[in-house]
């Protein structure tokens, strides 16, 4: 990475790279002020988004055997991948081994009923590895901030 790479909207110096709690990485401006999340940023409001780079695993692709990679996604979340997949930008298609397992919170359908609606209940394992049956309706509506469907929840 080059020292002296410069930001594209001021000129400045780019600052030291920072990593969030997350596990995201980026650089901002040199003339921003502190980084703190919960401060409005001062000064140039550049910032770059680094690329995690994927971690090879000591484990094997159960379709094609060829290396997984570890990657985590700019929003945080892990999967495994199979090394011999790829994008194709020009034609906008994913090429080789297409195996993809997502770390991290998990559901599977169960067959069971939810005792408050009836529905089918899901099993859900959290990123920390608690597991819960919750119901199927369940979900959280990102613009309203608000859980959505049925409520029911049983924490194994
Ligand atoms: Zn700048
Ligand atoms: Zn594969
Ligand atoms: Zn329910």
């Amino acid at each position: 990475m080059a020292d002296d790479e410069r930001c594209p909207k001021c000129g400045a110096p780019l600052g030291e790279v920072i990593e969030t709690q997350s596990g995201k990485r980026l650089q901002r401006c040199s003339t921003a002020g502190p980084w703190d999340p919960k401060v409005k940023p001062t000064g140039c409001d550049y910032v770059k988004w680094l690329a995690i780079e994927p971690v090879t695993l000591d484990e094997t692709c159960p379709k094609c055997g060829s290396l997984l990679v570890l990657q985590v996604t700019r929003f945080g979340k892990k999967l495994k991948k199979c090394s011999t997949g790829g994008w194709d930008k020009a034609t906008k298609k994913a090429t080789g081994c297409d195996y993809v397992e997502w770390i991290g919170s998990s559901s599977e359908p169960l067959d069971e009923k939810c005792p408050k609606c009836g529905e089918n209940l899901v099993l859900f394992t959290t990123s920390s590895g608690k597991k819960m049956k919750k119901c199927s309706t369940s979900g959280w509506d990102k613009d309203k901030r608000q859980a959505t469907g049925c409520d029911y929840i049983h924490w194994l």
